[in-house]
């Protein structure tokens, strides 16, 4: 009996595999032709400072509408983007795209001031025409650099030579640098002081759980003090509850983004959110 079992089990796995492997292939094959085919956006989701309880920036994330696929999100396509290369032009087309927004956005004249987040992925960090990239796009577009946040993850900084020679040049440029998903890689709290860091973005994985129980918060608590220590601002995201933002009011958080103040929003939505509930 057990043996039968054993051997459909089997069957089971295998079959669950290709079907897994087929849609991989599928989104792959797509993917391929999503740039030429205009099928990218970008969805703004508003960063607010608890100071001011003004909106300061934003965090660009990719959309990716296809007409048979639907839309497909980002933690479904990037990895795959990331594993074929394509994460290089379609990386390209974020960078250009936010900081065409960002130049748009102060053309109207009434964003002005607004920082613009922008997600790097490992690939795309350790591409040797990353930094002269975004120096091309910050130049053709006119933006103030110190408006663009290139945002990457702990798994960037575990190379911590190539990695600070990297973040070391795009400081040059003038750009602030984020440190997203902390806590949940494998980071080396002794080499974060050698970083050219201006932020840190806890990972809402830990936000989650602030306000249900006291090891989550003490967690929290201690990257507040580290970041302090070393003189890094402090990002939550992911906040939903207003439980979970008086809790990191206490805390002295700096930013907050999350559903209890907006989902990402497409650019006009955006325009719309801003004029009416959260203009500096
Ligand atoms: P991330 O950079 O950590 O972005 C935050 C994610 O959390 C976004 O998911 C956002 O929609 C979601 N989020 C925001 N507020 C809340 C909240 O209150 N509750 C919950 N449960 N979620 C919230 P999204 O847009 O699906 O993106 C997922 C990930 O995909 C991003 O995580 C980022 O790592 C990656 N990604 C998105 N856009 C890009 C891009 O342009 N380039 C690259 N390389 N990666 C991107
Ligand atoms: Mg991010
Ligand atoms: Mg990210
Ligand atoms: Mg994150």
């Amino acid at each position: 009996h057990a043996k039968k079992d054993g051997g459909n089990n089997y069957k089971f796995h295998d079959e669950a595999l290709e079907k897994q492997n087929n849609a991989r292939l599928y989104i792959e094959n797509h993917l391929h032709k999503a740039l030429e085919k205009n099928e990218f956006s970008l969805h703004y989701q508003p960063k607010i400072e608890l100071s001011t309880q003004k909106i300061i920036g934003v965090e660009a994330l990719i959309r990716w509408e296809n007409p048979t696929l639907g839309m497909v999100p980002p933690d479904k396509f990037i990895p795959i983007a990331e594993e074929t290369g394509l994460i290089i032009p379609i990386g390209e087309w974020v960078i250009k795209k936010a900081c065409e927004q960002l130049k748009l956005w102060k053309a109207e004249g009434i964003l002005s001031e607004l920082t613009i987040a922008v997600n790097i992925s490992i690939r795309q960090f350790f591409n040797p025409n990353l930094v002269s990239l975004i120096e091309e796009t910050i130049n053709e577009t006119g933006i103030d650099p110190f408006l663009l946040d290139i945002e990457i993850t702990e798994s960037m900084t575990m190379n911590v030579e190539m990695a600070t020679e990297i973040l070391k040049d795009l400081k040059k440029l003038g750009v602030k640098i984020s440190i997203d998903d902390f806590g949940t890689g494998y980071s080396s709290f002794n080499y974060l002081k050698h970083f050219p860091i201006d932020y840190i973005k806890i990972d809402k994985s830990f936000i989650k759980d602030i306000t249900i129980d006291d090891q989550s918060k003490n967690i929290v608590n201690v990257f507040f003090q580290l970041a302090k220590a070393i003189g890094f601002r402090i990002v939550a995201e992911g906040v939903e509850t207003k439980e979970q933002l008086d809790m990191l009011k206490t805390l002295n958080c700096n930013e907050v983004q999350g559903y209890l103040f907006s989902k990402p929003l497409p650019e006009d939505e955006f325009n719309l959110f801003f004029e009416r509930f959260y203009k500096p």
